[in-house]
C-alpha cells in the first residue's frame, strides 16, 4: 500500500482516536494511539450518533452494534420538586431529546477501541511532553522520557488537550459559555425509570438522571457560574464545590450529593468551546473536541469528531503530501464546524433559569411547550430527522 511506511501518532483513545486510527490503518498507514489515562475512560452519559456520524459508522460496519447498545431511554421528562412529571417529549415526538442512537460514551468508545485494537498500536499511560518538528519527521517524547519517530502526529485528546498546547500555545480560543456540568455513574433507585428525568432548581442549577443498560444510572448536574478554573482543582476540592452548588436544590439533590462522595470518576468540566484559527503545524494536527469542540450543548460533539476523523484519514489516503491532504480536510471541514459551533441565543442561560419564577416556567406544562425559550432548548435537542444519516456535510468515498 501507498502508505505503509508512514507512521502515524495519534493522541488520545476515546471517539475521535480510534475513528481516525480505524480508517489510517485501512488506508495503510502505522499507525500508534497513547492514551494518558491507564484505561479507556468510559464514563459520561449519552451520546448521539446521528446524521453523517451514523453514515460513518454504517461504513465502519458498527451501526448495529451501536443501536444494539442502545440505553434503552424512552424520552425526557421534566419533573418538578416532587418528582411530578411537568411534561414529557417521548422518543418519537417531533423534537427528540433521545435520539434513536442512543448509545453511552463509554460503550461507544469501547466498541470502537474493539474494531481497531488488532490494527492500531495502542499504548495506555502514555502522554506527549514535547514536540519537535524536522522537515521530514516529527520526534516526540513521552512522560516516561522514552522518543520516537513519527511521519504524522494527530492530536485527538479531548477539550483539554494539552498536545493542543505544545503545537500551538494559547492561540486556539477556550471559550467558557458560563456552564459547569458534573458527570457520574450512581446506583440504580426505585424512582429510576426509562426516562431521562430533568429538574430545575432555583439558582440556574439542572440535574439530569437517565437510565442505562448497565443496570446503574447515570447522573448529570449543570450550574451556571463564570468561569472559576474549577476544572484544574483536585478531585476533593472539585467534589466539595459540587456538593455545595447541590445544597437546597431540592428533589433527588441529597442522593447526588451521597454518591459525589463515594464515586472515584466524576467527570467535571467548565464547558467550553474551542475556537482555533489553524488546525495543523507542519506534521501535526488536531481533530474532535481537541480542535473545535462545540459543547455537548449542542448534541454534535461525537458526530464533529467521527466526521473529522473520516474525513482527515481520508484526505490523507488521497494525498500523496500531507499539506495537501490537511487544506484539502480542512476545506471541507471548517464550515461544518462553524455551523454546529453558532449556539442559538439564550443557550444556555434559557435551561438554567436564576429564580423560582424562572423555574416556575420552564416547568409548567403550558409554559415548556409554549415558550419560545423550550422551542429553542428543545432544538437544540435535535429533531427527528426524515434520513438518519444526512448532515450539511459531504462524505465522499474515499475508496480502499
Ligand atoms: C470521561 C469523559 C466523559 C464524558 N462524558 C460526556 C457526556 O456525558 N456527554 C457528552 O456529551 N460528552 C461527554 N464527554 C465528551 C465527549 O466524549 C466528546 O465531546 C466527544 O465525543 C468528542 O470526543 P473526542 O474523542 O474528541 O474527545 P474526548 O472524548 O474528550 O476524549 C479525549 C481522550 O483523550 C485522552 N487524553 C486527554 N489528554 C490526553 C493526553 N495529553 N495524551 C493522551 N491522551 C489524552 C482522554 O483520557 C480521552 O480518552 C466526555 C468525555 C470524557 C473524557
Amino acid at each position: 500500500m501507498k502508505h505503509s511506511n508512514k507512521k502515524v501518532l495519534i493522541s488520545g483513545a476515546s471517539i475521535a482516536g480510534p475513528t481516525l486510527a480505524f480508517w489510517l490503518a485501512k488506508y495503510g498507514f502505522d499507525v500508534t494511539v497513547v492514551e494518558r489515562s491507564k484505561s479507556l475512560r468510559l464514563g459520561g452519559q449519552n451520546l448521539d450518533v446521528r446524521g453523517a456520524g451514523r453514515a460513518i459508522a454504517r461504513m465502519m460496519g458498527i451501526e448495529k452494534e451501536i443501536l444494539a447498545a442502545n440505553t434503552g431511554e424512552i424520552g425526557l421528562q421534566f419533573v418538578n420538586r416532587e418528582n411530578k412529571v411537568e411534561a414529557a417529549f417521548p422518543r418519537d415526538g417531533a423534537d427528540g431529546f433521545t435520539s434513536e442512537a442512543e448509545i453511552l460514551r463509554g460503550d461507544l468508545v469501547n466498541i470502537l477501541y474493539k474494531h481497531t485494537k488488532d490494527k492500531a498500536k495502542y499504548v495506555f499511560g502514555k502522554y506527549i511532553t514535547a514536540i519537535d518538528q524536522g522537515k521530514d519527521t516529527v520526534t516526540i517524547t513521552f512522560n516516561d522520557d522514552s522518543t520516537e519517530v513519527f511521519d504524522l502526529l494527530i492530536a485527538a485528546d479531548g477539550v483539554r488537550s494539552t498536545t493542543r498546547q505544545l503545537l500551538f500555545g494559547d492561540e486556539p480560543k477556550v471559550k467558557f459559555i458560563g456552564l459547569y456540568n458534573a458527570w457520574y455513574t450512581i446506583p440504580k433507585k426505585a424512582t429510576d425509570s426509562k426516562w431521562a428525568r430533568w429538574y430545575t432548581a432555583p439558582g440556574s442549577r439542572v440535574m439530569l438522571i437517565r437510565p442505562d443498560n448497565h443496570g446503574t444510572t447515570r447522573a448529570s448536574f449543570s450550574f451556571l457560574s463564570e468561569d472559576k478554573n474549577y476544572q484544574n482543582l483536585s478531585d476533593g476540592e472539585q467534589k466539595k464545590i459540587l456538593k455545595e452548588k447541590l445544597s437546597d436544590a431540592g428533589w433527588e439533590a441529597d442522593r447526588l450529593m451521597e454518591e459525589i462522595d463515594k464515586n472515584e470518576d466524576v467527570y467535571f468540566d467548565g464547558i467550553s468551546q474551542i475556537h482555533a484559527p489553524r488546525w495543523f503545524s507542519g506534521r501535526a494536527g488536531m481533530i474532535g473536541d481537541a480542535a473545535y469542540c462545540p459543547t455537548p450543548l449542542t448534541g454534535m460533539g461525537t458526530t464533529l469528531a467521527i466526521v473529522g476523523a473520516y474525513l482527515l484519514a481520508g484526505e490523507l489516503g488521497r494525498h500523496d503530501q500531507h499539506e495537501a491532504a490537511f487544506a484539502a480536510y480542512e476545506k471541507r471541514m471548517r464550515p461544518f464546524v462553524e455551523d454546529i459551533q453558532r449556539l442559538p441565543p439564550g443557550v444556555p442561560w434559557l435551561a438554567h433559569p436564576k429564580s423560582k419564577f424562572g423555574v416556575s416556567v420552564v416547568n409548567t406544562v403550558a409554559g415548556i411547550l409554549a415558550s419560545s425559550p423550550v422551542k429553542k432548548i428543545s432544538k437544540l435537542f435535535g429533531s427527528k430527522e426524515k434520513d438518519v444519516t444526512k448532515d450539511k456535510i459531504e462524505l465522499p468515498d474515499f475508496g480502499k
